[in-house]
């Protein structure tokens, strides 16, 4: 196969870090999960704590069945894409390799780009420095809104009437206002019960 067509497939992706930890966030946290951080990232949110993830180029790329073998031999049974921000890749061959192996394919995306890849959990976190392609609200099973501002309320809510019945619904005070915002968090959520509670867990473990 040539490069380009290798390139094409994403037979080979940029990978920034991997790692063996809990899911802080979220439905799933406090589960066992692989996180495969892979580069590239257009949103640029202001207050985003990954900034080394976004310049594409700066990552090796890996063969997806040579990042998938890591996964397994971790001993877990769900891998969770993560960025920078995934959707901007095709990540069919890489789901591919890890259900062939039997993994959980979880992916958190701000939904930039049309979603590739076959999943079993899609965490939609939409930003607002770069609204999310319309195809992916509907696809979610989990809506998490970081809230960095009380604006960021009615901003939430305009999600929540486009994903589906069944998806949870969570709202996560950015980390660096949490002592300000949580507060505010609580009290809209005790009067909007359809929406839960996402904290950062894994800080307070001092976990990545
Ligand atoms: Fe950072 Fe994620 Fe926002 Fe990209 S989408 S700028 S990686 S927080």
């Amino acid at each position: 196969m040539s490069n380009s067509e290798s390139e094409i497939l994403n037979l080979e992706l940029p990978v920034m870090e991997d790692f063996y930890t809990i899911q802080g966030e979220g439905f799933h946290q406090g589960r066992a999960a692989y996180f495969i951080r892979l580069g590239g990232c257009e949103v640029r949110c202001v207050w985003c704590d990954v900034k080394d993830s976004w310049d594409v180029n700066a990552h090796p790329k890996i063969a997806v069945d040579v990042i998938a073998d890591k996964a397994k031999a971790s001993g877990t049974e769900i891998c969770v894409i993560t960025g920078g921000e995934p959707s901007m890749h095709n990540l069919q061959a890489l789901t591919d390799v890890l259900k062939d192996k039997s993994l959980r394919t979880h992916i958190e995306t701000s939904g930039a780009y049309p979603i590739t890849g076959t999943w079993d959990w899609i965490c939609f976190s939409p930003k607002k420095f770069k609204p999310p392609h319309p195809s992916v609200a509907a696809q979610a099973h989990e809506l998490k809104v970081v809230v960095f501002h009380k604006s960021d309320f009615a901003w939430a809510e305009d999600f929540a009437k486009q994903v589906g019945p069944e998806c949870k619904l969570y709202l996560q005070p950015e980390w660096s206002k949490e002592n300000d915002i949580l507060p505010q968090l609580i009290e809209y959520v005790k009067k909007n019960p359809q929406w839960q509670i996402s904290l950062q867990v894994h800080k307070y473990m001092n976990i990545p």
